[in-house]
This record gives structure tokens, sequence and C-alpha cells, in this order.
């Protein structure tokens, strides 16, 4: 099981290296954020040892399961799944970013929490940019108003915009969904908004991170290819199904 978590985060490193080269990116422009839904917290204590040092969870409940056999390890933990206004709390507890910063009243609800703590939070907008409706997610052309709102709170850092790409076993279908959270992103530069002008870009899974590399990402978010499937023969994600 070790050998094999090693030798995967070896191939996705280089398949990160190969796609920043053909790019013509600087590989250090791009992070890998191990995706460890149903991850059992042994096995991602291995790549943290083999120096990872970003995770994200899907589910309030995981990110507290694992709390005690991580917590000690220089490790980010990142929320990367749809969340609830009631698990506001609990979340805060364990992770430093949310990256489905998806709705105002989860923003206003994030800031209440965070005043109370007195504290601060890095957050990132998600962006439905395929179009599925089972995707949360703002829509494409609701991101500059939202990104205005959310910049009142103080509370809450904006550190970029993340997107579940479109995924097809087609290379090329996969391409436009990439493309256009880097085209909301410039539309966000060109609108200058007061004191945003830094944005990443959160895209990017086993199956597209070559393209979302191509498409300007900065982060990309990957389980599969290192951790193994989820579900042998099942369709192996559904991070949409609410807690
Ligand atoms: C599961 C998940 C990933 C990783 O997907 P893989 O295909 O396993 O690499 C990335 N982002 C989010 C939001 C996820 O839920």
């Amino acid at each position: 099981m070790k050998e094999d978590i090693i030798l995967n985060l070896k191939q996705v490193h280089e398949r990160i290296e190969n796609a920043c080269k053909t790019a013509g990116r600087d590989s250090a422009d791009v992070q890998l954020l191990l995706a460890t839904k149903t991850v059992p917290a042994e096995k991602i204590r291995i790549a943290i040892e083999a120096g990872e040092t970003l995770m994200g969870e899907n589910k309030m409940q995981e990110l507290r399961d694992k709390d005690s056999e991580l917590r000690n390890l220089n490790i980010e933990r990142h929320f990367i799944g749809h969340l609830q206004t009631n698990k506001i709390k609990d979340v805060l507890k364990y992770a430093t970013c949310i990256q489905s910063l998806d709705r105002l009243s989860l923003a206003q609800e994030l800031d209440k929490q965070l005043q109370k703590e007195g504290r601060k939070l890095d957050v990132f907008v998600q962006v439905n940019t395929s179009f599925e409706e089972s995707k949360f997610g703002l829509a494409p052309d609701a991101v500059i108003s939202f990104i205005r709102e959310i910049k009142q709170y103080e509370t809450l850092t904006i550190k970029g915009l993340m997107t579940i790409g479109l995924l097809d076993v087609e290379k090329e279908k996969m391409r436009p969904s990439l493309r256009l959270l880097r085209e909301i992103r410039d539309e966000i530069y060109n609108a200058k908004i007061d004191g945003i002008t830094d944005l990443k870009l959160s895209m990017g899974m086993s199956q597209d991170l070559e393209l979302a590399i191509a498409e300007g990402s900065n982060m990309v978010r990957v389980g599969t290819s290192i951790f193994g499937n989820r579900f042998l023969g099942k369709e192996i994600w559904n991070e949409n199904i609410a807690e």
C-alpha cells in the first residue's frame, strides 16, 4: 500500500511537471491538493510523510474522524465539498480554507462565525462552469457581482476560483469548462475590483489535470490517481451529494 501511494504520487508529480513543460509554465505555480474523500487517515499520512502539504475533504464528518490522526502533521486542510450552513462551526475547527463558497447566505454565516472567533478564512468561489444541473457553484455570469458582494466581509480572504470541470472520455469536451474559469478570472481582473488582483484557479482532477494546467490551473485536486478508485465499477465520485 505504502509503495503504491508513493509511486502514484511520483507519477502525478511527473504529470504535473510534463503538463507545465508543454504549457510553458513554471511548475512552482501549480500546487497539488490531495483529494481525500473516503481515504483513511493512514493512507493520507503516507502521502504527507512523502512531502505533501495540502489536502481537501468533502464532508465535515470525515474531517472530524481523521482529525486526531492528522492534526499534528504538517498539512493544510481545505474543505472542497458542498457546505451546509449548519456545519460551518464544525468545519472551521479543522479547515483553514473553504473552496466551495457558492452563495451569499454561506458567506454571511461564515462571516458571523469568524467574527465570533476573531479570525479570518481563505475562500475560493466555486463556479459551475460545466452548466450541469447536478453541480454546485455560481453561474458564470453571477461571479463578478458575487465577488463585489463578499468583498465587504473582512473575515473572508478571496484566494481564487474553483470549479469541477466537465468530465468526459473525450479530452476536447473537457476543455471548455476549464477555459471558462480562466476567462471568468480575467473578466474579474478587467472589472478592476478594489483589492482583487491575484486569484488562483483551483481546477483539474485525476482525469483532466493536464488540460487544467494547459488552461491555467494553479491547484489540481487529485484523489483517484493517488489513492486508487473509491468504489469499483461504479461512478466513482459524487461530491454533490450533500451530507
Ligand atoms: C473527488 C474530488 C476531486 C478529485 O477527483 P479524482 O477524480 O478522484 O482525482 C477533486 N475535487 C473535488 C471537489 C472532489 O470532490
